[in-house]
């Protein structure tokens, strides 16, 4: 694992919370994106190194709507960039973690992403992110 990509932050209103974060973070929002595979809307903060997602369902039964409902608003997912994603869930699943996904996906922002299941990393729900050859 090579650092924190971003942490993703379920959003009720991607609209409002742009606004918010905006002021927060003192910058735009540099991406904004629809990621129809998953029924989200997304935006993406540079700080510093690191990433804010802004995520928003756009369906109600999106996994992103499913989790405001239960959970309220809040911090919904940790991403840690690798360098060799699919070697990464060998590694991960011989460890004895639980993928969601076991093979990658297209995600936001020019990714590859799979997710590990909550129950297997104490309630966090981790993303793992590779960067996307050109
Ligand atoms: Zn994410």
């Amino acid at each position: 694992m090579k650092k924190i990509e971003h942490i993703g932050i379920a959003v009720k209103d991607l609209k409002a919370a742009n606004n918010l974060y905006s002021k927060l973070l003192n910058t735009s929002p540099y991406k904004m994106e629809e990621v129809v595979s998953e029924n989200v809307n997304t935006s993406f903060f540079q700080v510093g190194e690191s990433k804010i997602e802004l995520v928003e369902g756009t369906s109600p039964d999106s996994p992103i709507s499913k989790f405001i409902e239960k959970r309220g608003e809040g911090v919904h997912h940790i991403a840690f960039e690798v360098s060799d994603i699919e070697k990464e869930i060998a590694r991960l699943t011989k460890e004895g973690f639980q993928m969601i996904h076991e093979k990658p996906k297209d995600g936001a922002d020019n990714k590859l992403i799979a997710f590990l299941h909550p129950k297997s990393s104490n309630g966090v729900l981790i993303e793992l992110c590779q960067e996307k050859v050109q």
